[in-house]
């Protein structure tokens, strides 16, 4: 994937091997909304044979350098800043008259997100979990900003993954590995159970929104922060060194919280016939998302409909492919996952719904509740009484509660104003 650039045009980008899932683009065009300048920023995905023509590239005026070649691209730079020399790897390149400059911004988002995070690091313990280009950024920022004591964890070091029992006493746990992130959400480096002391959980990683740590942090109440702080802030560092214009630190808040709004999925859940597919689609008429109806895609994958399934394999295997939808519909970012009324009983289900997501609760009074093709909605009566039992469990798992007592419009614009 690589963007062209009209002739003459300057060119601003980020060069890496595999960048479809990048978010920088967009953030490079929000920060120039916010400030003075504004660029065309696109992906370069490079083979290292082709670097050294890209970097002689006619009008190449600032790139972004990410996996794997953040330490390949100094042989080809006239300058190197100290904190590039002191860390061993470079994430922004500028080029004035001809010469090439390497910095690093990856240090400066990881200070920003430890501030963002309002974890203090001052005389703590701090595990470092990966020894890779972010992970040397984070060591330094870390030591500038007075950790005690800092311990890289590393799969071929001498502190390793079997024996973090000699670190029980870290305060502060920062993932600078690739573990957990999209495609392989709710994956964990390690269990954070293991660490009686913590006080703080940072992971570098921004897609899955919460990674695995990161919800284990938040249900054990211990303050954490994933990396999309960090994201914004070297991007807006490197848009300041690209353009020469200052952005006041707000504007990285701002733009975090546009991003989230963004790529946050809208969850639907309630009870069977409350509206969820109808408000859905209205909702996807309003702001241009898809949606991901999992009764849907377990009828794609079963070929059968969901009142056959009930009828020749009974409940049970039903919720099997449901949690198995689940799984897959969570990791996406930005789309309206529409979910069948009983997707709230398995607990399991949470943590994938969550991990990405904002999850609104459609309440409807029993009697207003469609029953047509439902297996579950026999009679009133039973509707009545599975209402009652699943009342509390759609109040414990959303985040926001809707009630469906006007229009299907009110209802998707309220859950969009409140996104
Ligand atoms: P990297 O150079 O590839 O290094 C990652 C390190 O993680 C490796 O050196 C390795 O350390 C460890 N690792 C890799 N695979 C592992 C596995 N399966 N199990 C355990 N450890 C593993 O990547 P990086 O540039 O440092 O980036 C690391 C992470 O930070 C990525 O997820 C990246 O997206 C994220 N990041 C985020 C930002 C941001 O702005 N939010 C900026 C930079 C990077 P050992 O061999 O020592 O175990």
């Amino acid at each position: 994937m690589t963007t062209s650039f009209e002739p003459g045009e300057k060119i601003y980008g980020l060069l890496g091997h595999k960048l479809s899932h990048s978010y920088s683009p967009q953030i490079h065009e929000k920060l120039g909304l916010h400030g003075k300048k504004h660029y065309k920023y696109g992906l370069f995905e490079c083979e290292p044979e082709d670097i050294a023509a890209l970097l002689k590239t006619e009008n190449l005026c600032g790139l972004n350098v990410t996996i794997p070649y953040k330490q390949t691209v100094l042989a080809f730079c006239d300058d190197i800043s100290p904190e590039v020399l002191r860390i061993g790897a470079t994430n922004t390149l500028v080029v004035r008259d001809g010469k090439i400059s390497a910095y690093n911004t990856d240090y400066t988002g990881f200070k920003y997100m430890v501030y963002a995070s309002g974890i203090n690091v001052r005389d703590k313990k701090i595990l470092v979990l990966g020894s890779g280009g972010a992970s040397k950024a984070v060591v330094c920022a870390l030591e500038d900003l007075g950790a005690r004591e800092i311990v890289i964890i590393s799969r071929n070091g001498a502190n390793g993954y079997d024996n973090l029992h000699l670190h029980q006493n870290a305060d502060i746990i920062v993932n600078a590995t690739p573990v957990g992130m999209y495609p392989n959400n709710l994956e964990r480096p390690l269990d954070i159970r293991a660490f009686p002391h913590l006080s703080g959980v940072l992971d570098l990683i921004y897609n899955p929104d919460l990674t695995g740590i990161l919800l284990d942090a938040e249900t054990l109440g211990i303050p954490h922060l994933g990396g999309l702080h960090m994201l914004v802030a070297q991007a807006k560092a490197a848009y300041e060194l690209f353009t020469d214009d200052t952005l006041p630190d707000s504007v990285t808040n701002t733009v975090v919280n546009e991003l989230k709004r963004e790529s946050l999925n809208i969850v639907l859940i309630g009870m069977p016939g409350c509206g969820k597919s109808t408000i859905a689609k209205k909702i996807s008429e309003l702001s241009g998302r898809e949606i991901i109806d999992t009764d849907e895609e377990i009828v794609k994958k079963t070929r059968m409909t969901i009142p056959e399934i009930f009828r020749k394999q009974g409940e049970l295997p039903f919720r099997t492919y449901e949690h198995e939808a689940i799984l897959e519909a969570g990791k996406s970012t930005g789309k309206i996952l529409a979910l069948g009324g009983g997707a709230i009983l398995n607990p399991d289900n949470y943590p994938s719904l969550h991990q990405n997501g904002r999850i609104f609760f459609i309440h409807r009074e029993t009697e207003l509740l469609a029953t047509d093709g439902r297996p579950l909605s026999k009679s009133p009566e039973t509707l009545k009484e599975m209402q009652k039992i699943r009342l509390p469990l759609y109040q414990e798992f959303c985040d926001i509660e809707i009630e469906n007592d006007g229009t299907i419009e009110d209802a998707a614009r309220e859950i969009l104003g409140k996104l």
